[in-house]
């Protein structure tokens, strides 16, 4: 396939829509979760084109960039969007190591688990699918991830992105007149909180510039939240 082919590509966004249409036909509580980057834009599109009522949740850790929140704001100025976001339960004051520092610098895995993991689980249990935009080009955890498959606390994730890549991103952003965020003009070519976040480097995948020189490449939302993570 010409993957840069327009019809193609709205080809495969209908599929999305059609499934996303199906789930709720069938009377399917639906959600999904985002992180408000460039790429994350093609898929809240076409979730406004099915239904706006769809909760968008993000977890709100109190570390994200500025520019993420504004960005998340316009977005659901722009499409329409009920945008939802999350606070962690555990005040900032109870997430500090023995010498007094924030989680992230001693224990990312835990900061995440506090801060992303923990405030989504409440949504897994009141909620049937888990619209999940993940791509098997980011990172090997998500290269082995199937289309729909178990989560954690009875939802199903649907990961309708995954054969996905990031030319597509931008040539359906691009059809689309969708925006990107205002930090990827300055390099930033995967944003999350701003400790655990640089500007790319290399030729190599994005979301190496993220948690730089922790051995971590994920959150827990794509491992701890699925069915039989840790
Ligand atoms: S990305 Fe960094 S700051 Fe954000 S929750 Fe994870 S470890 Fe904490």
């Amino acid at each position: 396939m010409d993957i840069l082919d327009k019809k193609d590509l709205e080809a495969r966004a209908d599929k999305v829509v059609e499934q996303l249409h199906s789930y709720l036909d069938a009377g399917k509580k639906v959600f999904t979760t985002s992180s408000f980057q460039s790429q994350s834009l093609p898929l809240l599109h076409m979730i406004s084109r099915v239904d706006r009522d769809i909760p968008v949740y993000y977890t709100n850790t109190g570390f994200l960039f500025a520019q993420t929140i504004r960005f998340a704001d316009q977005l659901a100025d722009q499409l329409g969007l009920n945008v939802i976001p999350l606070r962690p339960e555990v005040p900032k004051i109870k997430q500090l190591d023995r010498e007094k520092r924030f989680l992230y610098a001693s224990d990312p895995d835990h900061c995440c688990y506090l801060n992303k993991v923990q405030p989504l689980e409440p949504v897994l249990r009141d909620n049937d699918i888990w619209v999940n935009g993940v791509r098997s080009d980011q990172s090997s955890v998500r290269a082995a991830m199937q289309v729909e498959e178990p989560a954690q606390h009875g939802c199903t994730r649907f990961h309708p992105m995954l054969e996905w890549d990031s030319r597509m991103v931008y040539f359906y952003r691009k059809n689309h007149d969708l925006p990107e965020h205002p930090m990827e003009a300055q390099g930033y070519l995967s944003i999350g909180c701003e400790p655990c976040t640089m500007k790319a480097f290399g030729d190599g995948n994005s979301r190496n510039a993220r948690w730089f020189g922790m051995n971590k490449t994920e959150c827990g939302l794509n491992t701890t939240l699925v069915s039989g993570g840790n």
